[in-house]
């Protein structure tokens, strides 16, 4: 624990082992560290970056993370692939991306926990957040890919949320979707370079322009749109010029800690959704009325309003009654 403070790098990267790893026996110890941890956790700046396969995460991640760990920041990088588990881990994460940073003394950069689900993924990664931020580290990039409900996973955990895009691939907004597009502070087109710089620039007015259709979020801060060359090293700057006035703003005007309270709470009646549908869903009577009663809802004996409430009269009969509680 004291090595973690420290900023023990090997000691760090074996609490997170302990974290991501699935033993019961882990669980307890891992939630132990945690919780000393947090006392010395809140104090990084979070940001989350995402965009789809290919428009340059990584490389733009490489490249902003040596811009900040140059300005005398300590640079923590993680991810979230819930994918990971299917794809071999081979979408984010994998160990040949990022070699500059992944060897630079000022950063730390760990591939996604395989959890499987994506609730497991984003929790191990909160949790692996405050570790990082107990052992110095002052910002936090969260890379997460542009597909599935991921984004909002990491939306829910940084102050700062990132999209990543391309331009010249039409007018529209490239079929991301709305959601995602109201979740980000700032979309900043990337391999602004070579042929593609006025493309870009062109891009970049119509996404402001289309931006400003929605409306003003409460924190009082309009989205930006920049461009850069993560390749090039182009507009990095700019980038973390956006990033540093969204953070003064939003100190100044009280919405950054009300954004984390948020957050939190969120997670709190995520953590109950979640924990009530695993309990209900292993509890023994329901795992074994379950079938019984699909059948006779597939013979329209009952309805599907009768079959729930059957099930669910099951287990809060008797909701101690579990299959296995140490899940
Ligand atoms: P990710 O899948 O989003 O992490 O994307 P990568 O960082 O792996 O980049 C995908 C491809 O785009 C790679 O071949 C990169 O070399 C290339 N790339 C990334 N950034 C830039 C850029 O700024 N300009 C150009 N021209 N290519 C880039």
């Amino acid at each position: 624990m004291r090595g973690i403070l420290q900023g023990d790098r090997t000691l760090l990267s074996q609490a997170i082992t302990l974290i991501e790893s699935n033993l019961a026996g882990h669980f307890q110890l891992a939630q132990k560290v945690i919780e000393q941890c947090v006392p010395y956790s809140g104090n990084s700046l979070r940001i989350g970056i995402t965009g789809v396969p290919g428009v340059g995460k990584s490389t733009f991640i490489e490249a902003f993370g040596r811009y900040l760990t140059a300005l005398g920041h300590k640079v923590a990088v993680l991810a979230v692939d819930p994918s990971s588990e299917i794809s071999g881990g081979s979408i984010l994460g994998d160990k040949t991306r990022m070699e500059q940073l992944a060897t630079d003394p000022n950063a730390f950069v760990r591939p996604s926990p395989s959890a499987g689900s994506l609730g497991g993924v984003a929790r191990k990664t909160r949790e692996i957040i405050i570790l990082c931020e107990a052992a110095g580290f002052d910002i936090v990039l969260v890379e997460t890919v542009g597909v599935g409900q991921s984004e909002t996973a990491v939306h829910s955990m940084v102050d700062f949320f990132l999209l990543l895009m391309l331009s010249g691939a039409g007018d529209e907004l490239q079929g991301i979707k709305r959601g995602i597009i109201e979740m980000c502070d700032a979309m900043v087109i990337n391999k602004a370079d070579g042929d593609n710089l006025s493309r870009a620039q062109a891009a970049r007015v119509q996404y402001q322009n289309a931006l400003h259709l929605f409306p003003l979020p409460p924190t009082g801060w309009v989205p930006r749109v920049g461009i850069c060359s993560a390749i090039n090293k182009t507009g990095i700057q700019q980038v973390w010029e956006m990033v540093d006035e969204h953070r003064r703003l939003l100190k100044g005007n009280g919405h950054f800690l009300l954004k984390r309270a948020q957050q939190q709470k969120y997670r709190m009646l995520e953590t109950i959704n979640q924990t009530l549908t695993d309990r209900f869903y292993l509890h023994a009577e329901v795992q074994q009325q379950m079938p019984l009663i699909e059948e006779l809802l597939t013979h329209s004996k009952i309805t599907s309003y009768q079959a729930a409430s059957r099930l669910l009269d099951i287990y809060f009969s008797n909701p101690r009654r579990q299959e296995d509680p140490g899940k």
